[in-house]
């Protein structure tokens, strides 16, 4: 079974940890703020309700103000970059990891407000389920 970590990471369904969460690929930059409406393999509604990822939007900021300070201090004061290029470097990576960081968000927020249940993987896993083909959110 997968850790809630690992599944965190995967950005598949809390419920199952087993179908996947967005239909593109993180660094593909190809429709970056598309999801599922539903997981494709069990069936979990991914919107249960009107504004329910507000509250990735604070791990995300979160997150990221720290990880901006941590890579600005590393680069500037460890490697003795001039502030300019510590910048510049930090908007480079901020542009590379800005859909994952988006998307990772909004799993471990999911994540952490979901209860996990071993039977809906053990179901999936035996192909059970008959779930029908979730549509992407229109979103981009
Ligand atoms: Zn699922």
């Amino acid at each position: 079974m997968p850790s809630v970590i690992s599944s965190m990471f995967a950005l598949t369904c809390p419920r199952c940890r087993r179908g996947e969460l967005f239909p593109t690929s993180s660094f593909g930059f190809d429709k970056p703020f598309m999801q599922y409406e539903h997981c494709p393999k069990c069936g979990n509604n991914y919107f249960p309700e009107p504004g329910f990822y507000y509250g990735a939007m604070f791990i995300s900021y979160i997150g990221s103000a720290f990880f901006c300070l941590g890579f600005i201090m590393l680069l500037h004061w460890v490697f003795e970059w001039s502030t300019a290029s510590s910048f510049a470097a930090l908007l480079v990576v901020a542009g590379l990891v800005f859909v994952w960081w988006f998307r990772f968000s909004r799993s471990v927020y999911f994540h952490l407000v979901s209860k996990y249940d071993q039977e809906m993987t053990k179901a999936v896993d035996a192909g059970t389920l008959s779930v029908p083909e979730p549509k992407p959110t229109s979103q981009n």
